[in-house]
C-alpha cells in the first residue's frame, strides 16, 4: 500500500480523499494556497504545505510547486482529485517522471481521452456506441464538409477536439450556416485551446446525460459500477445526479455497460473513470471519457457499496482489483444535490463567512462537505461547498430523504442554491424520472 499521499486539491474532494487515505492507514499531505489555510483537510492532514498565492494558476495549477511539495514531504503518490490538474497529461507525466505514483491513468491514456477525436476513434474501435459524425477531424474542403453534414442530417454540432467544460461547440441547423460555423469554431478552438481541430456530430435534440462508472487496475482487470443520470444541468454544469439512471432500456443498458468494461481492457485503462453518453430513444451515444474521480461519484458508492477513492488508492498501490464484476450488486437508489455558494435565482457566487453550518443526518443521508461554522468561503475558486447525498431502498425513499435533508441543511452567512434544489426535488417531471438535459434551463426560463 502507498505510504504517503499528497492531495493536490482543495475543498470537499480533498477531505474525501483524506478520509479514504486514513482508512487505509496512508499518511496525508495537504497542499493549499494562502487563501486556504483554514480548510478542514489542512487541519486534519498529517502535514500541510503552502504552495502559493490564492489564484489557482500560482498554486493548485502550479506543477513545480506541487512536485517540490511532494519531494520535501517524501510523499509516495499524488492524488489530483477532480478539476485543476486531474486531466492534465503533462502533470501526470511529470509526477511519474519525478518518481511519484500518479493516482489516475497513465499520461498517454489521459492524452488519448483528452483529445475527443482520438477518444471517439478509440471507443468506436472498442465497440462503444458513438454519435454519428465525421469520424475524424474536419478538413478544409468545403464540399466535403457539406457532404458530411448532409450524410449525418441536420441539425449537426461542430465541436473542438480539445474542447472542455461545454466550450468550443456550435449547433448548425441549416446548410447555409455550416461553413461559417466551422470557421468560427475552428478560430475559437485555436485561441481557447491552442488547437483548431474540429469535428462534426449529429446534434441530438432531447437527450439525457447518462454515464458509466468504471474501475480498472491496468493489469487486465476492469469492472463497471453501473450508471448515473446527470441530466439536470445548467450551462453544462451538473446540478443534481442520481444512480442508477431511471427508466433505461435494459438491453441497451446491459450492452453499453459491458462495452465500457471491455473498452477499459482494450485501452489498458488504469484507475477510476467515467464514460459519458447521451441517451435518446433507447440508444446510447458516447461523447467523452473523464479520466478521474467525478464530483458525483458518491451516488454510485451508495448503490454499490464500493468506495471509489479507496479503490483508486489500491490500484495506484499496484494491487489487482479485488472486486469481480459478478460481485457488483446494485442496491437501492441514490441522489446527490450539489450545494453551491451562490444565489438560488441569479447564480451569482456568494463567498464569505459561514456563521452557522448544520449538516443533515440520519439513515441514508451523507454530507460530503468541508464547511464548518466560522469557515470563510474564499472568492477565488469553484462555488461548490458540499454535496448532499441520500440513499433509499427505492427511488421514492431516497428522494424523500433528500427533501428532508435539504430542509434540515442550514448554511447561514452566505447564500446557497439550496432553494433551487428544494424546488427541483418537488418537481413533478423530475419525480417521474427521465427528464432530458434541457429540462432545468427550460424550467428556469433561461
Ligand atoms: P465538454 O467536454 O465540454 O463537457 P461534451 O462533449 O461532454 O463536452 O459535451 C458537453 C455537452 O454538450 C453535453 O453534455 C451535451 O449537453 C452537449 N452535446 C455535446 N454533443 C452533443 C450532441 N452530439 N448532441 C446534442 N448535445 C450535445
Amino acid at each position: 500500500m502507498l505510504d504517503k499521499v499528497l492531495i493536490a486539491n482543495r475543498g470537499e474532494i480533498a477531505l474525501r480523499i483524506l478520509r479514504a487515505c486514513k482508512e487505509l492507514g496512508i499518511k496525508t499531505v495537504a497542499v493549499h494556497s494562502k487563501a486556504d489555510r483554514e480548510l478542514m483537510h489542512v487541519r486534519l492532514a498529517d502535514e500541510a504545505v503552502c504552495i502559493g498565492p490564492a489564484p489557482s494558476a500560482q498554486s493548485y495549477l502550479n506543477i513545480p510547486a506541487l512536485i517540490s511539495a511532494a519531494e520535501v514531504t517524501d510523499s509516495s503518490a499524488i492524488h489530483p482529485g477532480y478539476g485543476f490538474l486531474s486531466e492534465n497529461a503533462n502533470f501526470a507525466e511529470q509526477v511519474e517522471r519525478s518518481g511519484f505514483a500518479f493516482i489516475g491513468p497513465r499520461a498517454e491514456t489521459i492524452r488519448l481521452m483528452g483529445d475527443k477525436v482520438s477518444a471517439i476513434e478509440a471507443m468506436k474501435k472498442a465497440g462503444v456506441p458513438t454519435v454519428p459524425g465525421s469520424d475524424g477531424p474536419l478538413g478544409d474542403d468545403e464540399g466535403d464538409n457539406m457532404a458530411i453534414a448532409r450524410r449525418i442530417g441536420y441539425p449537426v454540432i461542430i465541436k473542438a477536439a480539445a474542447g472542455g467544460g461545454g466550450r468550443g461547440m456550435r449547433v448548425v441547423h441549416t446548410e447555409g450556416h455550416l461553413l461559417s460555423a466551422i470557421n468560427v469554431t475552428r478560430t475559437e478552438a485555436h485561441s481557447a485551446f491552442g488547437d483548431g481541430t474540429v469535428y462534426m456530430e449529429k446534434f441530438l435534440e432531447r437527450p439525457r446525460h447518462v454515464e458509466v462508472q468504471v474501475l480498472a487496475d491496468g493489469q487486465g482487470n476492469a469492472i463497471h459500477l453501473y450508471d448515473r443520470d446527470c441530466s439536470l444541468q445548467r450551462r453544462h454544469q451538473k446540478v443534481l445526479e442520481e444512480a442508477p439512471a431511471p427508466g433505461i432500456d435494459p438491453e441497451a443498458r446491459a450492452k453499453v455497460l459491458e462495452a465500457c468494461r471491455q473498452a477499459c481492457i482494450e485501452i489498458d485503462y488504469r484507475g477510476a473513470g467515467t464514460f459519458e453518453f447521451l441517451y435518446e430513444d433507447g440508444e446510447f451515444f458516447f461523447i467523452e471519457m473523464n479520466t478521474r474521480v467525478q464530483v458525483e461519484h458518491p451516488v454510485t458508492e451508495m448503490v454499490t457499496g464500493i468506495d471509489i477513492v479507496r479503490e483508486q488508492l489500491c490500484i495506484a498501490s499496484g494491487l489487482p482489483l479485488s472486486i469481480r464484476q459478478e460481485d457488483v450488486k446494485l442496491n437501492g437508489h441514490a441522489f446527490e444535490c450539489r450545494i453551491n455558494a451562490e444565489d438560488s435565482r441569479t447564480f451569482m457566487p456568494s463567498p464569505g463567512k459561514v456563521t452557522l453550518y448544520h449538516p443533515p443526518g440520519g439513515l441514508g443521508v451523507r454530507m460530503d462537505s468541508h464547511l464548518y461554522t466560522g469557515y470563510t468561503v474564499p472568492p477565488h475558486y469553484d462555488s461548490l461547498i458540499g454535496k448532499l447525498i441520500t440513499w433509499g431502498d427505492s427511488r421514492e425513499i431516497a428522494l424523500t430523504r433528500m427533501r428532508n435533508g435539504l430542509d434540515e441543511l442550514l448554511v447561514e452567512g452566505i447564500k446557497t442554491n439550496t432553494d433551487l434544489h428544494k424546488d427541483l426535488v418537488r418537481d413533478g417531471h423530475f419525480q417521474q424520472g427521465g427528464v432530458n438535459i434541457h429540462y432545468l434551463e427550460k424550467k428556469l426560463g433561461s
